[in-house]
Order: C-alpha cells, then sequence, then structure tokens
C-alpha cells in the first residue's frame, strides 16, 4: 500500500551500532507494512532519496538499520539527523515479504551485514517461526540486532581477523556465509530468503540451487 498524505515524518532518535551503522527511529504516522518491505527515505527538502528495509516497529516508531557508505549521498545525511529533523517518507515497497504458504517451511534467513535488517521484522511481526538465521559480517561489532534473534538458531559467519567473543550458545563459522553454506546441509524444503550484495547473492543462490533447492523457494533482496 502506498502511503498518502504528509510524507514527512520526524526523527525520534539515533542510535549508533558502530561508527558507521546506527538505528533511525522515525514516526509512523500509522503506515502500514508487511515486515521484509522497505520504504524509500530522504532529507525532508532534498530530493535524493534512497531505499530502507524497515527493521523495526511499534504503534508510534519505525526504524531503519542504515550504514554508512564512504563517499555515499543519503546514507552520509542520515548519520547526522537529529531528533525533529523531518525525513521524507515513501512506501511501503516490495515483496520481500513471508506468504502464509511459506511459514510451515524452515525458512533460512542468510543476510550480509545490513541485509539482516528485514529479518528483525519478520521475526517480530511473525509469532514461532521455523528460522535459521546466517549472518555473514566483517567484524565481531556487525553483529547488528542479533539479541532479537534466538541465539540457537543463529550462526554468524565472521570474515575478518578479528577475535569474536559470542555471547553462549552463539554459533560461530570462520569465513563467508557462501564457505559456510559449501560445507553444511540445508533441508531441501527450506524456504531461503536472502538479502544484502549483489555478490552474495549470487554465490549463494547458485549454492542452493545446487544443493536441490528450487528457484520458488529462494527469495532475494538486493541492496547494492
Ligand atoms: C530494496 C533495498 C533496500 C535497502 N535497504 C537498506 C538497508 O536496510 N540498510 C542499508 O544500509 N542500505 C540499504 N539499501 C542500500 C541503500 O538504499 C543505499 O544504496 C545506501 O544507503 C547508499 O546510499 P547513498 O546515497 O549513501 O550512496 P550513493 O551516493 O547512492 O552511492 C555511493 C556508492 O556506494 C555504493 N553502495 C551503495 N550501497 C552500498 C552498500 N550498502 N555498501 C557498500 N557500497 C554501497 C554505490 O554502488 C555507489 O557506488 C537498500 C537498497 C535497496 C535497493
Amino acid at each position: 500500500m502506498i502511503q498518502a498524505a504528509n510524507p514527512h515524518h520526524q526523527v525520534l532518535s539515533l542510535r549508533f551500532l558502530t561508527d558507521y551503522t546506527f538505528v533511525v527511529r522515525l514516526e509512523r504516522k500509522n503506515l502500514q507494512f508487511q515486515a521484509g518491505q522497505y520504504i524509500s527515505v530522504g532529507l525532508s527538502g532534498d530530493m535524493n532519496m534512497r531505499e530502507y528495509s524497515i527493521h523495526g516497529s511499534s504503534p508510534l516508531w519505525l526504524e531503519i538499520l542504515v550504514r554508512s557508505v564512504e563517499g555515499g549521498h543519503v546514507s552520509n545525511q542520515l548519520k547526522q539527523v537529529q531528533p525533529g529533523d523531518l525525513l521524507r517518507v515513501e512506501g511501503p515497497f516490495g515483496f520481500f515479504t513471508i506468504k502464509a504458504d511459506t511459514k510451515p517451511a524452515p525458512l533460512w534467513f542468510i543476510a550480509t551485514g545490513t541485509g539482516i535488517s528485514p529479518f528483525r521484522a519478520m521475526i517480530e511481526q511473525h509469532d514461532n517461526l521455523d528460522y535459521t538465521l546466517l549472518h555473514g559480517i566483517r567484524y565481531p561489532t556487525e553483529r547488528y540486532g542479533h539479541e532479537y534473534f534466538d541465539l540457537k538458531k543463529t550462526i554468524t559467519c565472521l570474515s575478518g581477523s578479528q577475535e569474536a567473543a559470542l555471547p553462549h550458545q552463539a554459533q560461530l563459522f570462520r569465513g563467508r556465509v557462501s564457505a559456510w553454506l559449501d560445507q553444511n546441509p540445508v533441508p531441501t524444503n527450506a524456504n531461503c530468503f536472502l538479502c544484502g550484495s549483489c555478490d552474495m547473492i549470487y554465490d549463494v543462490y547458485d549454492i542452493l540451487r545446487g544443493k536441490g533447492i528450487t528457484s520458488e523457494n529462494i527469495h532475494a533482496e538486493v541492496y547494492f
């Protein structure tokens, strides 16, 4: 559903998770969405807008998880917003959502970096999902929002060289998500949701197809 009325939403807060990644909380203004969808966001008065997955919500607010990209226009503008600033918001858009008939199957959430964002919204909006989260990051500090997930169902794939002190029950793999998938089974009836960089999505798509997962059961959201 495309939102009509006044598209300007006040920033409520900005919360930094690392030096370059942050959560923007903005007024919801009754915007209705399905978990997995994204909104287009820009500073009010600036013509540039970019897409950001909805990361979390309450009746009063929405959150987006943003990584500031070197030289990037909008992500660096968002990094500097203050409570009270106005953002222009359009949407929601997209079809990267859990349909009623996909819920019973095991769900595999496969993300790199901020690609984890829509999965938090999914576990928030749907009760008792049977999921496994595979999250590829370079540094331990990039475990964005892992506290919202069941650690027993979460596998962190760490491709950087830093030591990671993970909470009890957290599962750590040294290497990329594609390497984990090369070395481990995925049920052939899994419904797989891939979110993040185009390179990861291409690699993982091929691996999953090679494991016998049908293309209908592979859903992708490409960020860049
Ligand atoms: C459907 C969709 C959902 C998205 N959801 C999110 C989200 O939840 N969180 C999020 O942080 N981003 C998300 N993105 C990416 C986001 O829309 C912007 O592309 C990103 O914030 C960069 O915008 P910018 O204006 O700062 O950079 P620009 O000025 O547009 O681009 C600068 C350069 O950075 C490259 N670039 C763009 N994005 C990235 C990236 N993530 N990492 C590295 N290089 C990049 C571009 O290719 C370009 O070369 C999403 C993209 C899409 C299409």
